[in-house]
């Protein structure tokens, strides 16, 4: 492949010895004060349905909002060190994730707590549902960074477009801002993530540590790649007004009937939707909001999102929309999945009740 010297792949470093030692220390030095800033931060308390914990990733969010722009004004970071060193990282946190997995595989706690654990079948999944180290939850810790991860990446690939070429697109604006507004959607209501699947029943192990270390920054922050680059195709004002339309759509949808549904199992029936006092099917599967029109229009509002940060980079390639694209067939799975489960769960009668109601499963009128 010829890489043209206007292109952000023209900062991308060859792997050396010299660079994994550059990243593998960037990277601990990250992750450790991650991890220190987890600890001691002040945190706010929140519940889950089985534990309660201390949450710190709001401030760190704050700080970072407010630190990461003063430092780069005032010429004290760069991020482009991302970028050139990307290789490197990529390799050294494949390493991390899997060298972390095996300590999370043969710590005490956890070869007391699953005696009879199997390799790699529990080294994939985890041991341990909850481990603890220092007080902090690994679980919930490695969200930090993953997502701050995410936000690095995107911030490199902006400072590489302004390195280039001067200034940034209009395209690259609305990808940084929809990635921000995730984020923050994301850091105002933490405790959501404490209700999910993944926190109240998966175990901790290879593949979370993977997903948040690799799939989430690497794969996510896909776009921006071709983002970065596409500076001689500008979208016309109707795409933008397309893609930001589309964004605001999926991600009230996304946000919204995630924090409905979050909103009646945490306070209860006294909750109002959208005004109204909410309605409860035999007291538990709520008819109000967005679960009242589908089954699963959580996930449609994700894939929009996602969508609408694929088309900041315009048609230059099909690669940022393998994101959405995948999302598609693995969330419409999982949302089969789901049905079955709640149908096997709440019996029959009253599923075949909750689907005459909410008739669709993810998009109204059609699916
Ligand atoms: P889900 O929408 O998958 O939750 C489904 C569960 O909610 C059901 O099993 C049932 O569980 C309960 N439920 C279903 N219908 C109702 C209803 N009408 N009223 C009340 N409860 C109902 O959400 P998750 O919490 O698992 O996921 C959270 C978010 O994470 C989602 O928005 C999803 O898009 C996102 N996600 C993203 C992934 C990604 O790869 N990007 C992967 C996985 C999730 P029960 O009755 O037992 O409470």
């Amino acid at each position: 492949m010829t890489i043209e010297s206007e292109s952000v792949w023209s900062y991308v470093e060859s792997p050396s010895v010299d660079g994994f030692i550059e990243a593998a220390s960037y990277f601990l030095i990250y992750m450790i004060g991650m991890f220190l800033l987890s600890r001691f931060l002040p945190s706010i308390e929140a519940k889950s349905p089985k534990k309660t914990y201390q949450l710190t990733g709001l401030y760190v969010f704050i700080l970072l909002t407010i630190l990461i722009p003063i430092g780069y004004y005032t010429g004290n970071i760069s991020f482009l060190f991302i970028i050139k060193k990307f290789i490197s990282f990529f390799i050294v946190i494949n390493i991390f994730a899997i060298l972390f997995s095996l300590y999370l595989f043969l710590r005490p706690e956890a070869v007391r707590s699953a005696l009879n654990a199997k390799f790699p079948i529990d080294y994939w999944h985890g041991r341990e549902k909850d481990p603890m180290l220092f007080g902090v939850d690994l679980k919930v810790f490695f969200y930090q960074p993953s997502l701050i991860g995410l936000a690095l990446a995107n911030l490199s690939l902006a400072e590489a477009q302004i390195s280039l070429h001067g200034a940034l697109t209009v395209e690259m604006i609305l990808y940084q801002s929809f990635w921000y507004l995730y984020l923050f959607t994301h850091y105002i209501r933490e405790d959501f993530m404490l209700w999910t699947f993944d926190i109240i029943e998966d175990h901790f192990g290879f593949m979370l540590v993977w997903g948040d270390l690799i799939y989430v920054p690497f794969l996510y922050s896909i776009a921006g790649w071709y983002v970065a680059d596409n500076v001689h195709s500008p979208m016309s004002m109707t795409r933008v007004i397309i893609t930001l339309l589309l964004h605001f759509i999926g991600h009230y949808v996304f946000r919204e009937s995630n924090w409905q549904k979050f909103d009646v199992r945490k306070y209860g029936s006294q909750v109002k939707i959208w005004g109204k006092k909410v309605e409860l099917l035999e007291g538990r599967l709520l008819l109000s909001g967005f679960w009242g029109i589908g089954r699963h229009v959580n996930y449609t509002g994700e894939i929009l999102v996602y969508l609408s940060i694929a088309l900041c980079s315009g048609t230059v390639s099909y690669v940022p929309y393998i994101l959405p694209f995948s999302l598609v067939i693995l969330l419409s799975q999982r949302a089969s999945r789901d049905d079955q489960r709640c149908r096997k769960k709440y019996g029959d009668k009253i599923w075949n009740q909750y689907c005459q109601a909410a008739k669709f499963r993810m998009i109204p009128f059609i699916y």
